[in-house]
């Protein structure tokens, strides 16, 4: 059985439990120990204890370290893909690139660690001197979703610990194995006790008592809207930094002059892989009206050679579902846009597979309209929506009709709409001529609106979260 990494030691929970693959049910990935209340307090205990010590540490022993740690996935990026592809469903390919991307995660705050920035400033009374300098929070809590279950932990825990923070990581309860890998490669490099902390276990339990306990100084939390605006609150009682990444719908615009090729490529591509499960996926298609019916056709052509299958199969593009009550929800929505007056034009079914999986066939609507739920709540599985646009300005303002504002795309050959768009798009993150999903590792990552709240994730940026500035002043 995998335990929990508690204090430096690999300790038992107030349970267990075992994981199955996605894509084959008959396959047992693992057995894993589960905290509760009681667990997750010492594990919060030791990050404490250990917080002050690592706050002081040179920054070439943290650089060290997270080199090596990154070193290490590198070098073990197959391995972790593949058990990534087993328990959570992502297609091999895919699951290979998510390590690898976590050992380059490591790698760049190694070298951030060297760059932790300060400014002095002249005092407006003669004689003194103002020094600016940023600090370690202290004991960051992550809370971690089960859809990039090796970068998105690496995206937090990396930047924690680099710039002085001990870290109690609690995953999603869908993914033990993959956070377990991870937590082994950081137990073998070398951090001091109580540094680094690995909680599997409920979020109703290892996660509110994160949320509740006074000693936990932030959190840093990616999930579901709903949970977050939980965590948001539970933050806000007790005073405690917070970072929120959440849900999307994010709008993808094919103007009349858009390369089909490039426009349809990026529709597939943000849409369906990683089966949808993305909160940067494509799901809702906004096509202007001139171009709609041919748009709809190619993407139909397209989606009858995507080949859905066991992740861990050569040539899958689509791996399954990530469980069950996914799947439910998935096909729950299909139902309701049915319902809701959608024209299906391709896939929506459960697929029976040589194996017991949760597999379904991406489904695209046609003729959606926005008030339509489908349309306005995140499906997170392989669904998407296509709504006609007469023109820019009112494909502009589809686009930004949605509570959310995480990613946008557009896909056009006209310079002058792309950067009306990049201006006016209501979303973190903007792209032209490319899939709203897919971004590089050392630039900012975050949304506006309810997509996420507090400071951006990735880059330098990081440091703003993962410190805390402090103003000194001197009278010589
Ligand atoms: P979720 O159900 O909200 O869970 C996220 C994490 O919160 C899990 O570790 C979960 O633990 C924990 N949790 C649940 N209830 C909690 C509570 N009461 N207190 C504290 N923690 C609690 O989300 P998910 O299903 O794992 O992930 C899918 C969602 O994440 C989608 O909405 C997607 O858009 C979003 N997402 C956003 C981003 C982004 O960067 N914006 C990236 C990836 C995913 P358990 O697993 O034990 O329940």
């Amino acid at each position: 059985m995998k335990q929990l990494y508690i204090g430096g030691r690999w300790v038992d929970g107030a349970a267990t439990t075992t994981t199955r693959s996605p894509s084959d049910r008959s396959d047992i990935v693992d057995e894993y120990a589960s905290a509760g209340a009681a667990e997750a307090a010492l594990a919060i205990e030791a990050a404490h204890a250990a917080a002050p010590g690592w706050g002081l540490s040179g920054v070439q022993q943290r650089a060290d370290a997270l080199d090596a740690i990154g070193n290490e996935i590198l070098a073990r990026k197959t391995e972790l893909g593949t058990l990534l592809a087993r328990e959570e469903g992502k297609t091999l390919p895919e699951a290979i690139g998510e390590a690898a991307r976590a050992g380059t995660i490591f790698k760049f705050f190694a070298q951030e660690a060297l760059r932790v920035r300060g400014d002095k400033l002249a005092s407006v009374r003669p004689g003194v001197e103002v020094d600016i300098s940023r600090e370690p929070v202290g004991v960051i809590g992550i809370i971690a979703p089960w859809n990039f279950p090796i970068a998105i932990p690496a995206w937090k825990i990396a930047p924690a610990l680099a710039y002085g923070n001990s870290v109690v990581f609690k995953p999603a309860d869908l993914v033990p194995g993959c956070a377990w890998a991870l937590a082994d490669i950081i137990a073998r490099a070398g951090l001091p006790p109580g540094v680094f902390n690995l909680v599997m276990g409920p979020g109703r339990v290892v996660g509110e008592a994160m949320l509740n306990d006074a000693r936990v100084n932030a959190i840093s939390f990616t999930g579901s809207t709903a949970t977050g605006e939980r965590v948001l609150m539970a933050c806000a009682r007790r005073r405690a930094k917070v970072q929120l990444e959440m849900g999307g719908k994010n709008p993808l615009v094919v103007l009349a002059d858009a390369d089909l090729d490039v426009a349809v490529n990026a529709a597939i591509q943000g849409s369906f892989y990683s089966t949808g499960q993305r909160c940067t996926a494509s799901s809702r298609l906004i096509v202007d009206e001139q171009i709609y019916a041919k748009f709809i056709d190619t993407m139909a052509s397209r989606m009858a050679q995507l080949k859905i299958g066991n992740a861990l199969h050569a040539g899958v593009d689509i791996g399954p579902v990530v469980d069950g009550s996914q799947l439910e929800q998935d096909l729950s929505y299909i139902e309701i846009a049915k319902q809701e007056g959608a024209r299906l034009v391709s896939g929506g079914d459960r697929l029976a597979l040589e194996t017991e999986g949760y597999f379904l066939r991406p489904a695209l609507f046609a003729d959606c309209a926005p008030g339509m739920r489908h349309v306005r709540e995140e499906i997170f599985g392989p669904v998407a929506s296509v709504l006609p646009a007469k023109g820019y300005e009112h494909a502009l303002a589809l686009a930004n009709d949605t509570e959310f504002g995480l990613t946008a795309g557009i896909c056009t050959t006209s310079l002058k709409h792309a950067t009306h768009f990049k201006r006016n798009a209501r979303a973190g993150m903007v792209m032209v001529n490319l899939p709203t999903a897919g971004v590089d590792y050392h630039v900012p990552f975050g949304g506006t609106k309810g997509s996420s709240y507090g400071a951006r994730e990735q880059g330098s940026y990081a440091a703003e979260f993962f410190t805390t500035v402090k103003t000194s002043y001197t009278c010589a």
